[in-house]
C-alpha cells in the first residue's frame, strides 16, 4: 500500500468560510489516521478572482484549529512548489501533450463571438448553449480549421485557449467513497477550457496534474465540486494516469436547513461563518470563532460533527481523539445543518474542563487592572459553571470584584417587603459576629437565622443576594461572602440597603 496523501487545495479568492475548515479538518485526520501526509495547495490560477491577504488568513486560521500541514507553502516538501501560480510553466507541456495526442485541441474563438453564438442559441430556444463534440465542428479551432490556418494564427500569435475534446456518447463511471457509484455520460460535459489566453491553466488542468504530480492518493473535497469530478475522471483518462480515490462532503446548510450556508451569510444568522475576523478592503468586518472567543479544541470538535459522527453516544473529542475515530465510512450524504446553539454547547463543555489555573491566565488578558492570581482562581472557580466564554467570568462575576450599582428590579418587585430590611439588618448583625468566616459557619449560622425568624430560603436567600451582588442568582452566597471576606460583606449590606429601599420605594 503506498502511503496515503491528501490535499487541502484552497483558492485565495477570499476567506476560508467554516465549510472549507471542515473539508481541510477532514483531509488532515484521514491523513493522520492513516499515518499519511496532509498537504496544503494553494490554487491561485484564477488572477481575476484573486484577493490579496487570503493565502495568509487561511494558513493562519488553519494553524489556529492545530491542524498543521505536513507539506504546504511555509512549511516546504519534496513536491513543492506548493503555490500554483510558482508552478505556471510546468502546466502548459502536459496540455501541450494532450494537444499532440488529438485529446484538447486550440481554439480561437473570441469572447464577443461566442456571446453571439449563445444569444442567437437563445433565441432559437437553446438557452443553455454549450461547446461541444456536437458544437465545435463550426467554431474557430484545430479541429475545424485547416492545419494551415491553425499555424497561420499561432505565428500570428492570435489569442488562443486549449479545450479538452470531450469524447461523444462515453458513460463516465466514478466510485464515490461516500456517494457510491456515479455514473455520467459524456455528452453532458462541455469542453472545458484547460488553459487560458493569459498562460495560466485553469483549476482544472491544474489540479489534477498537482495531484498526479503530488501523487495525491484520496481528493476529499465539498460538495460542489462533485460536478467536476466527471471531467476530472476523463483527464486522468486522456493523461494515462491512475486516478486517486474520490470522497465529495456533504454541505454545510444554514440552521433552517434552507440552502447551503455560504460567505454571504457572514454574521446575519446570529454567529461567525468564518473561523478568524476578516476586515475587507471596503472596511466591513466578518466576524470570526476565534476573536469571539471561542477555544480551537471547541470549534473543531463541533466542525468534526458537522457530516460525521462516531456512531457512538461521545461528543467530546480531542484533535487526537478525533484522528483515532475518523473514518470516510461515517461521514453521511445529506447536508448537515448548522446548530448554533450546539455550537456555544461544544465551547462551554471545553471551558469547564480547563482548570481554574488556566482560565485565570486565560481572563488576565481581559483585565485592566492588576488583580492576584490566586484572586483570579477562586473568581473563575465560582463562576466557571456559568460561563460560555473566558470574558463571561467577568461579567457574570463583576461583583466579586466590585460592588455592584445594578440591582435586579424583578427580585425587589416579587421578594422584598416591608420588613425586609429590619430582617437583612438582623442578618448583618449574625453574620459580623461570626469568628470564623468560611463558608461552612456562614452557612450554619444562617440556616439557624431562617429557623429563628420562620423564613423559607426562597424568601429570605434572594433578598440577601441581591443586597451583595446585585443579581437574581449565581453560585453559592456562602461561597461569595468567604471570597469576599467578613468586612467588605457588611459594608455592602450597609451601603446597598438605602440604594435598594429607595428603589423599592420607587417601584410601588
Ligand atoms: N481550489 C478548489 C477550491 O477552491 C479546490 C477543489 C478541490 O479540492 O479539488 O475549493
Amino acid at each position: 500500500m503506498s502511503t496515503v496523501r491528501v490535499r487541502f487545495a484552497p483558492s485565495p479568492t477570499g476567506p476560508l468560510h467554516i465549510g472549507g475548515v471542515r473539508t481541510a479538518l477532514y483531509n488532515y485526520l484521514f491523513a493522520k489516521k492513516n499515518k499519511g501526509v496532509f498537504i496544503i495547495r494553494i490554487e491561485d490560477t484564477d488572477q481575476t478572482r484573486f484577493v490579496e491577504g487570503t493565502q495568509n488568513y487561511i494558513l493562519d486560521a488553519l494553524k489556529w484549529c492545530g491542524i498543521r500541514p505536513d507539506e504546504g507553502p511555509n512549511v516546504g516538501g519534496n513536491y513543492g512548489p506548493y503555490v500554483q501560480s510558482e508552478r505556471k510553466d510546468l502546466y502548459r507541456q502536459y496540455v501541450e501533450q494532450l494537444v499532440k495526442e488529438e485529446k484538447a485541441y486550440y481554439a480561437f474563438d473570441t469572447e464577443d463571438e461566442l456571446n453571439d453564438v449563445r444569444e442567437k442559441a437563445k433565441q432559437m430556444g437553446m438557452p443553455n448553449w454549450q461547446y461541444n463534440s456536437v458544437t465545435r465542428t463550426t467554431l474557430k479551432n484545430s479541429l475545424s480549421l485547416s492545419q494551415d490556418d491553425v499555424q497561420k494564427k499561432l505565428s500570428l500569435g492570435e489569442p488562443y485557449v486549449i479545450r479538452i475534446k470531450i469524447p461523444r456518447n462515453k458513460e463516465i463511471r466514478f466510485e464515490d467513497k461516500i456517494r457510491g457509484w456515479v455514473v455520467v455520460n459524456s455528452n453532458n460535459i462541455d469542453d472545458k477550457v484547460l488553459f487560458k489566453s493569459d498562460g495560466m491553466p485553469t483549476y482544472h488542468l491544474a489540479n489534477i496534474v498537482d495531484d498526479h504530480l503530488m501523487e495525491i492518493t484520496h481528493v476529499i473535497r465539498g460538495e460542489e465540486w462533485l460536478p467536476s469530478a466527471p471531467l476530472h475522471v476523463l483527464l486522468y483518462e486522456a493523461f494515462g494516469w491512475d486516478r486517486p480515490e474520490f470522497a465529495h462532503l456533504p454541505l454545510l446548510l444554514r440552521p433552517d436547513g434552507n440552502g447551503k450556508l455560504s460567505k454571504r451569510d457572514g454574521d446575519r444568522l446570529g454567529f461567525p461563518v468564518f473561523p478568524c475576523n476578516w476586515h475587507t478592503k471596503e472596511g466591513e468586518l466578518y466576524s470570526g470563532y476565534r476573536e469571539n472567543g471561542y477555544f480551537p479544541e471547541a470549534f473543531i470538535n463541533m466542525l468534526a460533527f458537522l457530516g460525521w459522527n462516531p456512531g457512538t453516544k461521545q461528543e467530546l473529542f480531542s484533535l487526537e481523539e478525533l484522528v483515532d475515530s475518523f473514518s470516510l465510512e461515517r461521514v453521511g450524504k445529506a447536508g448537515a445543518k448548522f446548530d448554533a446553539d450546539k455550537t456555544k454547547w461544544f465551547q462551554q463543555q471545553y471551558l469547564r474542563k480547563k482548570t481554574n489555573e488556566e482560565l485565570a491566565d486565560l481572563l488576565s488578558q481581559y483585565l485592566n487592572e492588576n488583580i492576584e492570581k490566586s484572586k483570579l482562581i477562586s473568581i473563575c472557580s465560582l463562576i466557571k459553571e456559568r460561563a460560555t466564554f473566558v470574558k463571561d467570568i467577568l461579567t457574570e462575576g463583576d461583583y466579586l470584584l466590585k460592588n455592584p450599582v445594578v440591582f435586579d428590579e424583578q427580585v425587589i418587585q416579587k421578594k422584598w417587603t416591608e420588613q425586609s430590611s429590619v430582617l437583612l439588618n438582623e442578618w448583618k448583625d449574625k453574620l459580623n459576629s461570626i469568628n470564623e468566616f468560611n463558608s461552612n459557619e456562614i452557612e450554619k449560622n444562617f440556616k439557624s437565622f431562617l429557623e429563628e425568624k420562620q423564613l423559607s430560603i426562597g424568601q429570605f436567600l434572594p433578598l440577601f443576594r441581591l443586597l451583595i451582588t446585585g443579581k437574581p442568582s449565581g453560585p453559592s452566597m456562602f461561597e461569595i461572602c468567604t471570597f469576599l471576606g467578613q468586612i467588605e460583606c457588611i459594608e455592602r449590606m450597609e451601603n446597598n440597603m438605602k440604594t435598594i429601599t429607595t428603589l423599592f420605594a420607587n417601584i410601588n
